[in-house]
């Protein structure tokens, strides 16, 4: 499939406003609509194609990469097609509900009728749990996931009326959505509304349902997506994806799709808001003489220069080398605490050369030993 202009698709200028875009979309939609040119495959083509440029272009975020990398900046991102050039024909009516909703005179030029829809209810939000390691967090990711989602039905474009035949005004609500109902409150006769049961809410009801979706308008389908984590994202933070979320019955507006993010715990990484902490074993010999040791952080190993007489829980601060802030303001630091190694497994020479080590030292070089040991003292005699 030849990947044509989305301006050019639309007929609009690369300047258009949001207004001009939606208006275009309208006008070409309405046009090519399958229920104005039944078992026409060339104006079905021409419908997904206008609603594919509609979905990238009504989205600021992704017409911007649209504009800075044409048809190649849209793979990946939030909601974006994870093949593009296959959109079908549940997803191309999702973008029409999702532009135009099932209320309107819209709709009803297409399923004629003028019946008010005011109680019909938009597609419920999806939630989607995405887990993600600790380094895809700091860089920021695109993940593809899968999930089953209800859809608009191509059969009978989310109506729920066999293909040929109209929905029409709902006997038991007179089209209105909701039926009224005297019930005995506690101070007499009191009216209670609430949604028609006949047609659920859509002020309308098929005489002869759609044998694929039996009269509900939607279908079950399994949903493939990329999304794109932005670098510095927390555990519980949520992307939404307008109008990803289930289809709305007859026809109604589809829900939005919420994507529920997970930072995995890291093995040697614990986060602290943007910041990293991390401890490194350190080697006595090291640790008593100074010198330098290799620490990990997110970006690659950095060396740390260990100052003579370091003592264990002695922590050292890497600017700049923690997480990066999710407003892109900046990024945290990595605290590197180091932790004194005691050797093990010696040979009988290492020990003798530990055991003429401990007779030439003295209170000297142990200081902390040394106040504790007085303040142990002052306590056992009393003084
Ligand atoms: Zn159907
Ligand atoms: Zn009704």
């Amino acid at each position: 499939m030849s990947k044509r202009d989305y301006y050019e698709i639309l007929g609009v200028g690369k300047n258009a406003s949001p207004e001009e875009i939606k208006k275009a979309y309208r006008k070409l939609a309405v046009k090519y609509h399958p229920d104005k040119n039944p078992g026409d495959k060339a104006a079905e083509e021409q419908f997904k194609e206008v609603s594919a440029a509609y979905e990238a272009l009504s989205d600021p975020e992704k017409r911007a990469r649209y504009d800075r990398f044409g048809h190649a900046g849209l793979r990946g991102g939030p909601g974006g097609f994870a093949g593009f050039g296959g959109i079908d024909l549940e997803e191309a009516l999702r973008t029409f509900m999702g532009a135009f909703g099932g209320g309107g005179s819209i709709f009803d030029d297409f399923f004629g009728f003028s019946g008010h829809r005011r109680g019909s209810e938009r597609g419920e939000d999806l939630r989607y749990d995405l887990e993600i390691t600790l380094e895809e967090a700091a860089a920021g990711c695109t993940r593809e996931f899968a999930f089953p989602r209800l859809d608009f039905c191509a059969d009978c474009r989310g109506s729920g009326a066999r293909p040929g035949t109209a929905r029409s005004r709902c006997g038991a609500c007179g089209g209105h959505g909701v039926v009224e109902e005297r019930i005995q409150g506690f101070f007499g006769w009191q009216i209670r509304r609430r949604g028609c049961p006949e047609c659920g809410g859509a002020g309308t009801t098929a005489k002869e349902p759609c044998p694929r979706c039996r009269g509900e308008g939607r279908v079950r389908r399994r949903k493939k997506m990329s999304v794109k984590v932005p670098p510095g994202i927390e555990t519980g933070s949520r992307l939404k994806i307008q109008g990803e979320g289930e289809a709305g019955a007859h026809g109604a507006r589809p829900g939005d799709l919420y994507i529920v993010i997970h930072v995995k715990e890291h093995e040697i990484f614990q986060r602290r808001g943007d910041d990293i902490l991390c401890e490194v074993p350190l080697g006595f010999v090291t640790a008593a003489l100074g010198g330098t040791v290799d620490v990990p952080t997110l970006g690659g190993t950095v060396q740390i220069t260990i100052p003579a007489g370091t003592q264990t829980g002695r922590t050292f601060r890497l600017r700049g080398r923690g997480m990066p802030d999710v407003n892109g303001s900046g990024r945290g630091d990595q605290y590197v605490r180091v932790a004194l190694e005691t050797p093990v497994d010696l040979t009988e020479e290492q020990k003798k050369l530990l055991a003429r080590f401990a007779e030439l030292g003295g209170e000297r070089i142990h200081p902390i030993s040394s106040s504790f040991l007085d303040r142990a003292k002052k306590f056992f005699t009393g003084s």
